[in-house]
């Protein structure tokens, strides 16, 4: 008889190392092959736009591929190989499955509403024949209903949630306990798989931007984070400022393991009391991301609503010629608003977009222009590398004011008092709207309410350099009130 093998699906989880599936794999007989798919399902959307003839680059394929680069120099040093392929993977794995005469597949679980059903349907054409589907729990540390209220509910607001949260991980250190897969060596099949080109999918290599893909990129940005994760709690809402951990992206793809990072976050807590506050607010962020996934497995209405219902009354600006413009204007960073252009260009150049600004921006778009949050949701899931569909929707309903936990409706941020409370001194909008870099510090955050002869010196010149604000931020806010007040009647 041939020695069984199980097909380790990778998918979030690009690392070898504190692996839950990897881990789950080694106590099951036999041998151990890793497969990923770059599932059409998922890339088709991202060609939309592009003509059928040009390649599209997408800089989360580049950081996918580059990190299977680097698991398959890895697993190769073990002496064992990736298997990558490109097709559905509703059919690819249950191919895989079936070819290599698998007897199970461990994966880890993903509670995005799509992931479910494509793992409901994997599932069972595996059974059909024969072969276990395995799930297992890699990309949080507590999920669904790990953490829910005394009465047996799901929590909605994020405090207590934390609180039941700790309290979890106290009686239950395990579950941040690194996943041991220090057995690998001597126990990987080694079916022989050439990494499908960017090309042959319609990709191209999309210019990174100084982002290091693999677990070496994200254990190269935790070594920079940890001396600096004690004054994170000071550092964090200043975008100029190199405060949070930039991991995002790495998080988000399973480069490195959440478990790790909180396991440093407690230890950093334990053994630098004085500093311990900065790495208890970057472990509240932490949670944060467990809340929010936690929420969308709970609530999973809220991929298409509010998650507040009575708070889908509010009538946002409808699709017209002037919500194509206002909308275009934030999507290119062109509001003559410094600090939201900032952040949008940093987006659009990048990838990445700081979280302060991520609120700023979210409120702009909500609570300045009016436009419903799903058409900011939807620009953030094309362009944000890290984009996470639980983060991110909780991301804009918080500051749409519509979701769980959300900033009251009558909170609206003030652009340019946020400019000037978190970029002070304007060194990140002179980084990213370079038109405008010469206005001294005070007028660089409301370029319109500097003098005629400053903006002249400058060499600004509103609505031909640099555009005149798109709104009025004070007509803005009363319209918001007016909009949200369809809420307050009813409460
Ligand atoms: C409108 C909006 C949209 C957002 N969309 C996303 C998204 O698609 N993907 C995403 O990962 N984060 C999203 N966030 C949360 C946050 O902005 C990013 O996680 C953070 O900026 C990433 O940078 P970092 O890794 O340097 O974070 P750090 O400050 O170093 O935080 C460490 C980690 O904690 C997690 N985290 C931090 N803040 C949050 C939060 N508010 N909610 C959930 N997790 C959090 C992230 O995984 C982050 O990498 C969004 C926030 C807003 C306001």
């Amino acid at each position: 008889m041939s020695t069984p093998i199980t097909l380790v699906w990778l998918r979030r989880d690009l690392r070898l190392h504190d692996h839950a599936a990897l881990a789950h794999a080694l106590t099951l007989p036999g041998s151990i092959q890793p497969v990923f798919v770059f599932d059409e399902a998922i890339l088709a959307p991202l060609r939309s736009g592009t003509p059928e003839s040009a390649l599209t680059a997408d800089r989360r394929v580049s950081f996918i591929h580059q990190s299977l680069e680097s698991l398959g120099e890895e697993l190769a040093e073990f002496k064992g190989s990736i298997i990558a392929v490109h097709g559905l993977a509703t059919q690819e794995i249950p191919r895989l499955a079936r070819e290599l005469k698998a007897s199970h597949v461990v994966y880890a679980g993903d509670d995005e509403p799509d992931a479910l059903l494509r793992d409901a349907t994997i599932e069972s054409s595996l059974a059909t024949l024969g072969i276990k589907m395995v799930r297992v729990k890699d990309q949080c540390i507590f999920e669904r209903d790990e953490v829910l209220t005394g009465a047996g509910g799901a929590f909605s607001v994020f405090t207590p949630y934390k609180n039941a949260w700790l309290k979890r991980l106290e009686a239950d250190p395990g579950a941040i306990g690194a996943r041991d897969c220090s057995g690998l060596a001597g126990r990987l099949a080694r079916h022989p798989s050439a990494l499908p080109s960017l090309a042959s999918m319609s990709f191209d290599q999309a210019a990174q931007t100084g982002l290091k893909a693999g677990s070496k990129g994200a254990q190269a940005l935790l070594q920079d984070f940890l001396g600096r994760m004690g004054r994170y709690r000071q550092a964090r809402d200043f975008p100029s400022v190199r405060g949070p951990s930039y991991l995002s992206v790495h998080l988000r793809f399973g480069t490195i393991s959440v478990r790790e990072l909180v396991r440093h976050a407690r230890t950093f807590i334990q053994s630098h009391p004085a500093e311990a506050e900065g790495a208890q607010t970057w472990l509240s962020e932490l949670i944060w991301r467990d809340f929010y996934m936690q929420i969308l497995w709970h609530h999973p209405h809220v991929v298409g609503a509010s998650f507040r219902p009575e708070y889908d009354r509010v009538c946002w600006l409808e699709e017209n010629e002037e919500f194509a413009r206002l909308f275009s204007s934030w999507c290119e960073g062109k509001t003559g608003y410094p600090i939201v252009d900032a952040g949008m260009r940093q987006l659009n150049e990048s990838g990445y977009m700081h979280n302060r600004l991520r609120m700023v921006v979210a409120s702009f778009l909500t609570k300045d222009l009016g436009i419903h949050w799903k058409y900011g949701e939807r620009y953030f899931a094309r362009h944000l590398n890290d984009f996470d569909l639980s983060a991110n929707n909780g991301g804009w309903q918080w500051a749409a004011s519509t979701g769980c936990d959300a900033q009251p409706y009558f909170r609206i941020f003030n652009p340019v008092s946020q400019s000037e409370r978190f970029d002070p001194k304007g060194a990140f909008i002179r980084r990213y709207v370079p038109e405008i870099a010469s206005l001294d510090d005070k007028h660089i955050h409301a370029p319109w309410l500097a003098p005629a002869l400053v903006l002249q010196a400058s060499g600004v010149e509103l609505g031909r350099t640099y555009p005149n604000p798109i709104v009025d931020h004070a007509q803005a806010r009363e319209a918001t009130l007016a909009r949200f007040a369809v809420v307050k009647k009813k409460a």
